[in-house]
């Protein structure tokens, strides 16, 4: 009889369409499945985080004992150290397969800690992404910027979505990008669809319980617990997405309503990030209502999803991967103040900033534009350190993982990299939060003032932005307008900016 193989499934690779467990003899194979309490404790990931990728992992190791593998599931493992070492003790000198791994260096951890233990780890590929490491490679090689919209056409045309059917070679609709016509900001009243919510059942029960016994210390509440964390409930999710809030995607994409938590952004990353959702199952679900809707669902929506995530989600593992060692240290702007206490408390006055951070503490999740415009923006304002922000972000965000958050904080959010992603800074006054939502009525500042006791905190970062790199803007075809603007106020003006700056560096309203 041969040895059976060992394969170890990662937490964010919770798949069995695609990779090692593809196909698998379930009399043949034995599966290592482990809830790092280690990896949780790391990053301080918040309570909620953790329930995520415990109780994941903890469903989807029954679900394969229910078929008839051999799992060897580690509950509230010390780490993965210890979990490999206990599994090579019960089938000494296996060598476990894994899927190539998202996140950079674990890999080489894994093996390691394998070899320690008398056994070995063979990578096999790593099937979830939709671009291969050689064609992003063979894109890039020769480019001196790697400009998302460019991938973004590469990719497009490359996996042929969203087409013409009479001439593959055109987008559908003659134009690549409808990105201008995603600037709405929905009329007062407008009713968005909740997305669908998942209660958690027995096993998740006892995942909370113990995430609450094993982590007390660890920030977030972990009730509700709602998230989709089987197969069944991320495709429930996928089609209550596209059936009810893909036609207003588009539309409404850039917006910021107070209250309103998720509009119409998909919250797809949860399930997407943990491998329970294929890429091109997503894309091809979102052609599909394109196609078949009748016109329910607009082109600037299906293209405007399919651009997050063919284009950026796709973009950034390829940055992260081939740039990321440099990234995830750069700070080309010399940024270095910390982080407000607001971050970690959501105490603050500024109804924007309030908003966004109830959400991230009710479920552990932002949408784009608070994440970019909010937090983000507010950070480079006030020149706070981006690998502190980094740290923030990835400890409170359930779908934050290394590979996502590095090039999408580093690079896009704060232009730590100089500018190799973004060819402007995602830096902004209130003016532009004004525009784009209805949180400046309800607030004690004014977004168009930047001196005096009602100035916009976000105004006053942005003219200090301004004033503390002038000499790196002051010829950039989309910055040097503001740069002049600035050296036209008088010093008095340009004195109470940065005086107001450093206060606000101290604590924020
Ligand atoms: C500062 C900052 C931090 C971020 N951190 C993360 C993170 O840790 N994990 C994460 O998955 N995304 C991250 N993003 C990207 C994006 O904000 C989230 O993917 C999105 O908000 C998740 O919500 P959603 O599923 O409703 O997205 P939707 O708005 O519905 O977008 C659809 C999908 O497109 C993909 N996508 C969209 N934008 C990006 C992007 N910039 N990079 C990668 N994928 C993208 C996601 O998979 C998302 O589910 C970050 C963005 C910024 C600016
Ligand atoms: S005035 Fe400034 S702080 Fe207040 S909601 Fe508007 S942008 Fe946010």
């Amino acid at each position: 009889m041969t040895a059976p193989r060992h394969v170890l499934v990662l937490g964010d690779q919770l798949t069995r369409a695609h990779g090692p467990l593809a196909g698998a003899d379930p009399a043949r194979t034995v599966v290592l499945t482990v809830e790092s309490v280690g990896l949780v404790r790391a990053t301080r990931a918040r309570v909620q985080k953790a329930a995520l990728f415990f109780g994941a992992l903890r469903r989807f190791a029954a679900d394969l004992e229910a078929d008839g593998f051999t799992v060897d599931h580690h509950r509230l493992a010390p780490s993965f150290e210890a979990a490999i070492a206990a599994h090579l003790e019960r089938w000494p000198g296996a060598t476990l397969e894994v899927m190539r791994p998202n996140d950079r260096g674990v890999a080489e951890a894994l093996r390691a800690a394998a070899r320690a233990a008398g056994g070995d780890v063979r990578v096999v590929p790593n099937p979830l992404r939709l671009v291969d490491d050689e064609a992003f490679d063979a894109w890039a090689a020769g480019r001196k910027r790697w400009v998302m919209e460019d991938f973004y056409r590469f990719a497009r045309a490359r996996l042929g979505w969203l087409m013409d059917p009479d001439d593959p070679t055109r987008p559908e609709g003659g134009v690549w990008n409808l990105d201008a016509q995603n600037r709405r900001v929905p009329p007062r009243g407008h009713r968005f669809a909740p997305p669908p919510r998942f209660a958690p059942d027995a096993v998740q029960d006892e995942v909370l319980d113990d995430v609450a016994r094993t982590l007390p210390d660890h920030p977030g509440r972990l009730r509700p617990f709602d998230w989709p964390i089987t197969r069944a409930q991320a495709l429930t999710a996928l089609d209550r997405f596209v059936a009810e809030r893909l036609p207003g995607f588009g539309p409404y994409e850039d917006a910021l309503v107070h209250g309103e938590r998720t509009l119409d952004h998909s919250q797809l990353s949860v399930p997407l990030n943990l491998g329970l959702l294929h890429p091109r199952e997503v894309l091809e679900a979102v052609e599909r209502a394109y196609r078949e809707g009748d016109g329910r669902v607009p082109l600037q929506s299906a293209e405007g999803f399919g651009r997050q995530v063919l284009g950026w989600r796709e973009y950034v593992a390829h940055v992260d991967r081939v740039r990321g060692p440099e990234l995830e240290r750069a700070n080309a702007l010399a940024h270095h103040a910390p982080l407000p206490d607001a971050y970690g408390t959501g105490a603050t006055r500024m109804a924007c900033f309030a908003d966004a951070w109830a959400n991230l503490d009710e479920r552990g999740w932002s949408h784009h534009i608070q994440r970019l415009m909010v937090f983000g923006n507010l950070a480079l304002g006030l020149g706070v350190d981006p690998i502190e922000l980094t740290a923030w972000f990835t400890s409170l965000h359930v779908d934050a993982q290394d590979w996502v958050m590095v090039p999408n904080v580093m690079g896009m959010s704060q232009h730590a990299d100089g500018g190799g992603m973004t060819t402007k800074p995602y830096v902004s006054g209130g003016a532009y939060l004004n525009r784009m939502g209805d949180h400046c009525r309800r607030c004690p500042f004014d977004p168009g003032s930047r001196i005096g006791p009602t100035a916009c905190p976000f105004t006053v970062g942005y003219w200090d932005f301004v004033d503390r790199h002038q000499e790196r803007f002051a010829r950039h075809p989309r910055m040097a307008v503001a740069v002049k603007a600035w050296r036209a106020h008088d010093a008095a003006e340009q004195a109470a900016v940065r005086a107001r700056t450093s206060e606000l560096r101290e604590r924020l309203p």
